[in-house]
């Protein structure tokens, strides 16, 4: 079965519905760096959300969702876009923590339940928009629903869900999102309260087979449409450009180090391990770029206050 994400309209379009299965997605993150249960749910979640929130986007926009609290797997920072494409990766993977005699992974242990999380939003527009929230829960599902209600003043309900099996591996990954808008009337809020309230946990539904369109289904009480189905998939956009421009940005400085102390550069993407080789020559190319750089910022800084001298005389 392959991950996808369903968008609906319920109650006469006055509530917006998204939902996703990402449990291969999920899979693909967790199988390369061998996570632990707790630490794949707690990524699992992000990547949920995230997904969604891609899908809350158009054309070339994308979003990064940056997870920051205080519990031992570090940050999770989760990249996505409008096409359901989607990327994820965790400082700590091999974290794990249990709630006592219940057998529920622990995902606010493993988050922590203070920090932040921020969601950066790059609209194609000169600056991104940026929304922080601190943790309020650590669960994640509450702390997204906070985001929602605060940050982007959307009354929302958020709820994601991560089954982990014996082999490490996620039986069901997923969530949705459910969004007031502007003209939903208290009826309607009354009868998605009890809709909702009745709900058996969204990894419950999605381990016991269900599809997305069913949940939406129980959701809305079957009063709804649907809007647009899109496939989600693990999609890592780095680059040697990229890496090339992020050895750029240390400096001549520190690229005269490498140069002469290793001889050598190897970089890994932490998003999907692909390795990138940096010879002595490629490097000594590099450092001169960054070198050049430098020498053209000195210049426009010199002619800026060259400028500002002049100016300074005119008066
Ligand atoms: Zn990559």
């Amino acid at each position: 079965m392959n991950d996808y994400l369903v968008k609906a309209l319920a109650f006469d379009d006055q509530v917006r519905i998204y939902c996703v299965r990402s449990t291969n997605t999920l899979n693909t993150i967790g199988e390369r760096l061998n996570y632990y249960p707790s630490a794949l749910a707690a990524v699992g979640r992000v990547l949920s959300v995230g997904t969604m929130m891609g899908a809350m986007l158009k054309n070339q926009e994308t979003v990064t969702i940056n997870v920051h609290g205080n519990g031992p797997i570090g940050k999770i920072i989760v990249d996505a876009n409008a096409h359901g494409e989607v990327r994820g990766y965790c400082d700590n993977p091999h974290v794990h923590f249990e709630y006592h005699n219940v057998g529920k992974l622990n995902v606010r242990d493993t988050v922590g339940d203070t920090g932040f999380i921020s969601v950066i939003k790059d609209l194609q527009l000169k600056e991104p928009f940026i929304g922080t929230i601190p943790i309020i829960n650590g669960e994640l599902g509450e702390d997204f629903a906070y985001y929602f209600n605060v940050s982007e003043q959307v009354p929302s309900a958020v709820s994601l869900g991560v089954l982990v099996g014996t082999d490490n591996r996620a039986i069901a990954a997923g969530g949705f999102i459910i969004q007031l808008l502007p003209n939903a009337s208290e009826e309607v809020v009354d009868k998605l309260e009890k809709l909702i309230a009745n709900l058996p946990s969204v990894s419950s539904l999605l381990s016991n087979g269900e599809s997305c369109e069913d949940i939406i289904k129980r959701i809305s009480g079957n009063d709804h449409r649907i809007l647009d189905t899109i496939p989600v998939t693990f999609k890592c956009n780095c680059s040697r450009e990229r890496f090339e421009k992020g050895l750029i940005s240390l400096g001549p400085g520190e690229l005269e180090e490498i140069i002469t102390s290793d001889g050598k550069a190897d970089v890994v993407c932490h998003f999907c391990g692909n390795e990138y080789h940096f010879d002595k020559e490629q490097l000594e190319g590099l450092y001169n770029e960054a070198k050049a750089s430098i020498v053209a910022k000195a210049s426009i800084d010199a002619k800026a206050s060259k400028e500002t001298s002049n100016e300074a005389k005119d008066e």
